[in-house]
C-alpha cells in the first residue's frame, strides 16, 4: 500500500534516515511537544540528570522514532533502540539495560506489546534505576539487584490506551503527536526535496503536502514517487500538475484518501448501510487486520469526517456518501 505509514523496506529506512531532522530546530510542526521537550532537556541538562522517561504516542509515520533520536542528540548522548515485540526475554532488557551509560536514551518502540514479564523488569529499572534477576533455577536460583546507570526511557505506541496502567504511571512525561496541518507538511516535502537533489515548486510541494494524509513518512514517499514520475514525464520539475498527474496514477485522491481508504468506506456504505458496524466485521469484509484498521486506516478517516466511531460501531459520515459519489440517506450523520 502505498500510503502506509509503517516504513516498507530496508532501502526505505536508509532514505528515511538521510530525511530525518536531527535537532529540534529542525523538527517541523509539533509545537506543544516541541516547547514543552525544549525546555524540559535545558533543565536536565543544567542539573546534569537524565531526562525523565518519556512516552510519545500518535499513529504510525508521525515522527516518534525521529524524536527520540533528536532527545538524545540534545542531551549529548548515545541513544539505543529496540522494539516490544523483539524483547521477548527478561534477559533481553537486561542485556540492553546493564550497558546503557550515564543519562543514555533506550527507545523502546511499539512498547504496549511488551510481554509482561518483560515489563515487570522494566518497573524497578524505571524507578530506581535497579533490576532484580533470578540467577540459576529451582531451589538454587536466587534474585540478585544490579544498579543500573540513570537513564532516559523513550516509549513509543499508537494507541496509550494499550499500555498497562502501572507501565504508563512511571513516564514523567507523556506526549501526544498529532496529523501535521498542510502547511507544516509543505515545509517538510520542501525540505526533503532539497535533501534529494529535487526541485519542487512551493504548489507543487503543497499538491503533495494536501494529500499524505497528515504524515511525514508519507509525504516523503509520495514526493519520491512524484519525482520518478517527473523526471521519466517531464522535466523532472515537480509542480502542481505534474504533482496531481502523478498522485492520480498512484491513486492517491485529491482529498488524499487511497484505495485502501476508499474500500473501507466503500465496505460500509455498500455492505453494511452505512453501519454501524463492529471493527471486526469491517476486518473481515475487507480482508485487512484489525490492528490496522484501528491503528493505520482509521485514525485519520475519524479526524477528518469520514467516520464516526460509536458504542455500537463504525458510521459513514454524509462526507463519506458524498465522498464515494452517493446521496447520504436521511439519517446520515453530519
Ligand atoms: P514514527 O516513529 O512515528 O513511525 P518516524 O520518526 O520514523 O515516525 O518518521 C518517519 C519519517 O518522517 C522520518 O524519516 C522523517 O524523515 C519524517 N519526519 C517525521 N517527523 C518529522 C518532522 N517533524 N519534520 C520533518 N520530518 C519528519
Amino acid at each position: 500500500r502505498l500510503v502506509t505509514p509503517q516504513s516498507a523496506s530496508p532501502n526505505e529506512d536508509s532514505i528515511e534516515r538521510a530525511l530525518r531532522p536531527r535537532s529540534l530546530a529542525d523538527y517541523t510542526g509539533q509545537r506543544r511537544v516541541c516547547e514543552q521537550l525544549e525546555i524540559f532537556i535545558q533543565a536536565a541538562r543544567k542539573r546534569q540528570e537524565s531526562l525523565d522517561h518519556v512516552l510519545l504516542f500518535g499513529p504510525p509515520g508521525l515522527g516518534k522514532t525521529t524524536l527520540a533520536h533528536i532527545i538524545a542528540n540534545e542531551m549529548g548522548v548515545q541513544m539505543r533502540q529496540t522494539s516490544g515485540p523483539v524483547l521477548e526475554r527478561p534477559g533481553d532488557l537486561a542485556a540492553l539495560l546493564t550497558n546503557l551509560e550515564r543519562n543514555d536514551v533506550l527507545f523502546i518502540d511499539e512498547i504496549h506489546r511488551l510481554s509482561p514479564v518483560v515489563e515487570e523488569i522494566l518497573y524497578p529499572a524505571l524507578e530506581d534505576f535497579q533490576i532484580d534477576i533470578l540467577i540459576g533455577e529451582g531451589p538454587a536460583a536466587r534474585s540478585v539487584k544490579i544498579d543500573l546507570q540513570p537513564f532516559t526511557l523513550v516509549g513509543a505506541t499508537t494507541r496509550a490506551g494499550m499500555l498497562t496502567n502501572p507501565l504508563r504511571d512511571r513516564f514523567g512525561i507523556v506526549s501526544r503527536l498529532e496529523f501535521y496541518s498542510a502547511e507544516d507538511l509543505t515545509h517538510i516535502v520542501a525540505r526533503s526535496a532539497g535533501l534529494l537533489n529535487a526541485h519542487a515548486t512551493q504548489d507543487g510541494a503543497a499538491e503533495i503536502a494536501r494529500r499524505a494524509r497528515g504524515t511525514p513518512r508519507i509525504a516523503n514517499r509520495l514526493l519520491r514517487r512524484v519525482r520518478d514520475y517527473a523526471e521519466v514525464r517531464s522535466n523532472g520539475n515537480i509542480d502542481a500538475d505534474i504533482a496531481g498527474a502523478a498522485l492520480a496514477m498512484l491513486e492517491v485522491d485529491p482529498q488524499g484518501l487511497d484505495l485502501m481508504d476508499r474500500k473501507l468506506l466503500d465496505a460500509i456504505v455498500h455492505k453494511f448501510d452505512g453501519g454501524p458496524v463492529g471493527v471486526d466485521s469491517l476486518a473481515a469484509a475487507i480482508g485487512e487486520e484489525r490492528d490496522t484498521i484501528e491503528d493505520v486506516i482509521e485514525p485519520y478517516l475519524i479526524q477528518h469526517g469520514y467516520l464516526q466511531r460509536t458504542p455500537r460501531g463504525r458510521i459513514a459520515t454524509q462526507t463519506t456518501w458524498r465522498h464515494l459519489g452517493l446521496t447520504p440517506p436521511p439519517g446520515a450523520q453530519g
